[in-house]
């Protein structure tokens, strides 16, 4: 039995998750689940899963949580030191957490000398450098969820990067891919929303409109593969079947391919270094036909180039890029500013901070928090 915790066990890649271990009951035992702010899922999911802990980040609603499990033997508890509790409950994590949110948890597993399977990609983009150190000391291993690098993983089938002349990432291109500038500006959250090939959780589904998506998987790249960033390039594919691909020093390209499912790779990193079973559809090659490939469109997507610019300056910087974008988008979604405010809200925070990465998380969590104050003062909105 292998003994997994699901931080973020109510979103889209934790309810992937638990289709999974659900269905093969007999090799995986959940310990703990967690959830923001929403009581009545998170306990309906630790009593389907007999998990040990249940955890809510929102700590004015720990009550509620007690009520909602009372006559279970399952433990309600609220707040970071929790979150963190549950995050070394188990052999494997499952880190599913969206934003910098999850980046405290997912270092405690690190520390921990945990096998993390980590879907919150924003927690290696702003705290990487940290996270990668700690995980050499600790013997943690970062299995990558996310679907491009999760394919890169299978591709270079537990080798280093020593034969890699370069890594291509593959993007849909998401909603407003044929669009032109000008109807991109006026695109509403309902629109961005809307992505063609795969089904997530809103701030994913808006970063893969703007393609910051893309910039914070380059990012994501450059630390789980130790590569630079001029030998990861990124490629447009709008069917989404090969999720990226490995070029090596003597011409050969090895590719990943799947239905665009997230059990898939979610499945590969549970079973890891074995394999499971998935109800993921099988890929019909008779039916896809044909694959297209584009270059991506910088200028109507400046969140590649930015993304580019923070990983090359370094430092600070992707943290920066990462925590303005996410309060762009939360202001975006609601209502408070245009989608072509996001990106220019992220050069401009961008343009105004240039510091070094701090050498602790704590560190790093207040100047995220300062990113996000300032970010908010520049746009006259409210933190949730
Ligand atoms: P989601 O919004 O559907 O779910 C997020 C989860 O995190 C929920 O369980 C929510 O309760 C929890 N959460 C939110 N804010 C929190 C906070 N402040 N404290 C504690 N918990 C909090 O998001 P998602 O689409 O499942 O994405 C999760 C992560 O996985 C993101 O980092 C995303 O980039 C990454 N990812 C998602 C997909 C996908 O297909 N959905 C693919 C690749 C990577
Ligand atoms: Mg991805």
């Amino acid at each position: 039995m292998k003994r997994v915790a699901i931080l973020g066990a109510t979103g889209s890649i934790g309810t992937s998750t638990l289709d999974l271990v659900e269905a093969a009951h007999d090799r995986f035992d959940v310990t703990a689940v967690t959830a923001a702010s929403n009581v009545a899922e998170l306990a309906a999911i630790a009593r389907r899963t007999h998990a040990s802990l249940a955890v809510i980040a929102d700590e004015s609603r720990l009550g509620d949580l007690q009520t909602a499990l009372s006559g279970t033997n399952i433990q309600a508890a609220a707040g970071g030191s929790a979150l963190a509790e549950a995050a070394v409950s188990a052999d494997l994590i499952v880190a599913a957490i969206v934003g910098t949110a999850g980046l405290a948890p997912v270092m405690a597993a690190v520390r921990a000398g945990l096998r993390i399977g980590l879907a919150n990609k924003e927690a290696l983009v702003s705290a990487g450098a940290l996270m990668i150190d700690e995980a050499s000391r600790s013997g943690a291993i970062l299995l990558p969820i996310d679907s491009e690098h999760n394919a890169i993983f299978q591709c270079l089938a537990g080798q280093d990067c020593d034969h890699v002349a370069r890594l291509i990432l593959t993007a849909s291109g998401g909603p407003f891919r044929t669009w032109s500038a000008d109807d991109m500006a006026r695109a509403t959250p309902a629109q961005a929303v809307a992505h063609p090939n795969w089904s997530m959780g809103a701030k994913i589904s808006v970063d893969s409109a703007t393609m910051m998506n893309k910039g914070l998987e380059l990012i994501e790249a450059h630390h789980l593969f130790a590569l630079p960033e001029e030998r990861i390039d990124i490629v447009v594919h709008p069917q989404s079947v090969i999720h990226s691909l490995v070029e090596y020093a003597d011409g050969s390209m090895l590719a990943q391919l799947g239905s665009p499912d997230m059990r898939v790779p979610i499945g590969h990193v549970l079973a890891w270094p074995e394999r499971m079973a998935t109800r993921a559809r099988r890929l019909n090659l008779l039916e896809i036909a044909r694959l297209d490939f584009e270059a991506p469109d910088t200028v109507r997507f400046p969140a590649l180039r930015l993304a580019r610019e923070a990983l090359r300056r370094g430092g600070a910087a992707p943290l920066t890029l990462n925590a303005a974008n996410e309060v762009a988008v939360e202001a975006f979604l609601a209502g408070a500013i245009h989608f072509g405010d996001i990106a220019a809200t992220v050069e401009d925070q961008l343009a105004r901070l240039d510091q070094p990465l701090p050498g602790s998380i704590d560190e790093v969590l207040a100047l995220d928090a300062e990113v996000r104050r300032t970010t908010r003062e520049r746009l006259k909105v409210e933190a949730h």
